[in-house]
C-alpha cells in the first residue's frame, strides 16, 4: 500500500483538494452578466446595508467545479458498503426518487385547500394502512420526523394516556435497558420521566429477573413505561418480550418498542402480538428514503389500542367520498395530545417509503428482513474465528464484535476503523452499545451482493492478520489515503468553527493549518 504522496498541486491523482468557497473567489467577480441597476433611489430607509456582504465571486466553471468536488468527498451509500450498524444503510431504489418527483407529490405546497392533494392524502392514507398491516397495530402518527422524534410520540402519548387516568403524579419511572439507544433514556428524561436501568443477562438479552425485581419495587405502581428495542442494539431478538409486556401491562404500565430495527423483523413478525403499545419506525431505514446526508428522516409511530385516541394532529380519515386532513382539536372528539409539527411529515418520504412497499410486495418485505438476517449472519460467520463476538449463537440483522481480539496488539476499535477507511470501506458502529467492550457493529444490509460481502470480510481478515503481525503504522497512521487524516473531532464538536473569517494580512493559511 502506498502513502499518500507529496505533489506540487495538492492533488492525489484525480482526487483534487478543494479549498473553502471563501479561499478561491473573490468579491469582484461574478458568473453572470447583469446589467446594471438602474438609480432609482433607495426606498430601505435606515434598513439598508452599510457595507458589502463579502459573497465570493467565481465563474460559472469555477462554481461548478467547486460543488462537484465538494459532493465527491461525500462518502456515501451510492459509492460504496457503509456497514454502519443500527443505520440501515441499504440502497435506495431509484424508482423511489421518480416517485417523489412526479408533479402531484414534488410540486405541491401543505396550505393548498385540501380539494386539490387528495392524492397525496389517500398516499399518506394506504400508506398509513400498511405500515398497521406490517406491525398488527390499530393506529399510527405519520407526522413524526425521525425515530427520535417518533419517541417522543409514542411517550406522549403514554404520557397523556397517563395522565387521563389521574396517574401523571406519582407514574414517573420509565425502565431502559442498558443496551438502549441513547435516545431512549433522553426521550423518557426529556418528559420528565426517571429513567432506570436494566442491565443485560450474559447473552446481551434484557435479564428477566432484574427487569422483574426492577418492576416490583413499590409495587409497580409508579413505573410509567419500559422503552425496549427489539432486536435490540446487540442484534439480537429479545426472546422473553411477550412475558416483558404481560408483566408490565399487569402493573398497568406501556410498552414503547424502538423499531428502528424492523428492518429485520418486516413480514416475520408483528409487533402489535407482542404486546407492545407505541413504536415508531425509520421509514429512512427500513423502508430505504434516503438519509444522513442525504435526506431527511421520517418516524412514523404505530399506537394500540390503549394509545390510539391520544394520537397527534394532524391525521387523515376517509370520508368515503374523499380524504380529510383533521388538522384541529375542534374537528375530533379524540383526546389528542396535541400537535407536534407544522404540517403532516416528511410528504417525500412517504412516498418514497410506499414505492418500497409496493414494489417489493409483501413476499418481497419477509425476503427483506430474511437478507438482512442472513447477510449479517454471514458476515458474522466469516470472522468469528479471527474477530471476537461477545455473544454466542446466530444475530439478527446486524453482527457485533468486541476488541477482545486486539489485545496485547496495541491497537483498538478506533484504529481499526479508521485502517478500513484506507481500504475504502466506510468503518462500522464504533463503541455502541455502551454494554460491550470497544464495540465494533456491523449491519451489511439485505441490498449487499455476496461478492461484495467476501471483498469485505477478506478485507477485514487482512487487516485483523496485520493488528496481530504487528503492523503497528497501518493503524496508527491511518487514515493515510483520505483527504483529511485524524481530525480533533471533540474539539471540532465542543468548539464548532461554523464562520470563515479573512485571516490577518501576516498569516498565511495552509492546509495543513486548514485542517
Ligand atoms: C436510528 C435509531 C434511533 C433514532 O432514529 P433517528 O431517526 O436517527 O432519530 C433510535 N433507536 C435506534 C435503535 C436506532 O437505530
Amino acid at each position: 500500500m502506498s502513502a499518500k504522496k507529496q505533489t506540487y498541486s495538492g492533488n492525489q491523482g484525480l482526487v483534487l483538494e478543494e479549498a473553502l468557497i471563501f479561499e478561491i473567489g473573490v468579491a469582484s467577480k461574478c458568473g453572470v452578466d447583469m446589467e446594471a441597476i438602474p438609480d432609482t433611489g433607495s426606498m430601505l430607509g435606515d434598513c439598508a446595508a452599510e457595507q458589502a456582504v463579502d459573497l465570493p465571486g467565481l465563474s460559472e466553471p469555477e462554481a461548478m467545479r467547486h460543488y462537484v468536488r465538494l459532493s465527491q468527498k461525500n462518502h456515501s451509500i451510492d459509492a460504496g458498503l457503509y456497514p454502519l450498524g443500527s443505520c440501515t444503510m441499504k440502497h435506495n431504489p431509484r424508482l423511489n426518487e421518480k416517485m417523489a418527483r412526479l408533479p402531484g407529490f414534488g410540486d405541491i405546497h401543505p396550505l393548498q385547500p385540501q380539494s386539490s392533494v387528495q392524492g397525496a392524502l389517500q398516499l399518506m392514507d394506504t400508506l398509513a394502512h400498511w405500515l398497521k398491516t406490517l406491525t398488527g397495530m390499530p393506529a399510527v402518527a405519520l407526522s413524526p420526523k425521525a425515530g427520535a422524534h417518533g419517541e417522543l410520540c409514542g411517550m406522549m402519548a403514554i404520557r397523556a394516556a397517563i395522565e387521563a387516568k389521574g396517574e401523571l403524579a406519582t407514574r414517573k419511572r420509565v425502565l431502559v435497558p442498558e443496551s438502549a439507544h441513547g435516545t431512549n433514556p433522553a426521550t423518557a428524561a426529556l418528559l420528565g420521566f426517571k429513567v432506570d436501568g436494566i442491565p443485560a443477562d450474559a447473552n446481551g438479552r434484557v435479564d428477566l429477573q432484574a427487569f422483574k425485581a426492577k418492576l416490583s419495587e413499590n409495587g409497580g405502581e409508579d413505573v410509567a413505561a419500559i422503552m425496549l428495542t427489539n432486536p435490540n442494539t446487540c442484534g439480537l431478538f429479545e426472546r422473553d418480550i411477550i412475558e416483558i409486556a404481560d408483566a408490565l401491562h399487569e402493573v398497568g404500565g406501556y410498552f414503547y418498542c424502538d423499531g428502528a430495527n424492523f428492518n429485520a423483523i418486516v413480514g416475520r413478525v408483528r409487533p402489535g402480538d407482542l404486546g407492545v403499545d407505541a413504536m415508531h419506525i425509520n421509514l429512512h431505514k427500513t423502508f430505504s428514503t434516503p438519509h444522513g446526508g442525504g435526506g431527511p428522516g421520517s418516524g412514523p409511530t404505530v399506537l394500540s389500542d390503549r394509545l390510539a385516541a391520544f394520537a397527534p394532529l394532524p391525521f387523515v380519515v376517509d370520508e368515503g367520498d374523499g380524504f380529510k386532513l383533521i388538522e384541529d382539536a375542534s374537528q375530533t372528539d379524540q383526546p389528542s395530545f396535541g400537535r407536534m409539527v407544522a404540517f403532516h411529515g416528511q410528504m417525500g418520504m412517504f412516498v418514497r417509503a410506499l414505492s418500497y412497499m409496493m414494489s417489493h410486495g409483501s413476499d418481497g418485505l419477509r425476503q427483506v428482513a430474511e437478507d438482512a438476517v442472513l447477510n449479517a449472519n454471514y458476515v458474522l460467520a466469516s470472522l468469528k474465528d479471527v474477530m471476537t463476538a461477545p455473544f454466542n449463537g446466530p444475530c439478527m440483522h446486524e453482527a457485533l464484535f468486541d476488541d477482545g481480539f486486539l489485545k496485547g496488539t496495541g491497537i483498538d476499535t478506533l484504529d481499526f476503523a479508521k485502517a478500513m477507511i484506507d481500504e475504502g470501506y466506510h468503518p462500522m458502529t464504533m463503541y455502541f452499545p455502551l454494554v460491550v467492550h470497544g464495540a465494533m457493529l456491523i449491519e451489511p444490509t439485505e441490498t449487499e451482493s455476496k461478492a461484495t460481502l467476501d471483498l469485505f470480510i477478506g478485507t477485514m481478515r487482512d487487516l485483523v492478520a496485520g493488528a496481530k503481525s504487528g503492523d503497528l503504522a497501518r493503524f496508527k497512521q491511518a487514515p493515510e489515503l483520505a483527504p483529511r487524516r485524524r481530525l480533533d473531532e471533540t474539539l471540532a464538536a465542543r468548539n464548532p468553527v461554523l464562520r470563515w473569517r479573512q485571516p490577518e494580512p501576516d498569516t498565511q493559511v495552509t492546509g495543513q493549518a486548514a485542517e
